[in-house]
């Protein structure tokens, strides 16, 4: 699995920093300028890593779900819970009248 990695560029200073994540983030929280020590305010802003652009699909997809994540899941909304749906069912089966009972 790849790990997602976000990459931020301080707009004051240019210091780069990266972020490691256990999941792809929709809006990954940007580090601290390492600079920032210095005084003053500055702001890190997310770039994209010119490594990550080339290696995988599923670095490709997690760049975008990170682009458009919240504009597809606000689309699309929840996913339906498939699981819940087939335990009900099956619930729902065992109720039903058997053929003995008609
Ligand atoms: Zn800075």
């Amino acid at each position: 699995m790849p790990v997602p990695l976000y990459e931020f560029q301080c707009k004051q200073c240019g210091a780069k920093d990266e972020v490691f994540t256990r999941t792809v983030q929709s809006d990954p929280k940007p580090p601290a300028c390492p600079n920032l020590k210095s005084g003053g305010e500055h702001q890190m802003r997310r770039i994209v890593s010119m490594f990550a652009r080339h290696l995988t699909v599923a670095d490709q997809l997690a760049e975008a779900e990170a682009k458009w994540g919240k504009e597809v899941d606000a689309a699309m909304g929840p996913e339906p819970d498939v699981g819940k749906y087939a335990r009900r069912y099956g619930e729902l089966a065992k109720n039903l009248p058997g053929p003995d009972d008609l």
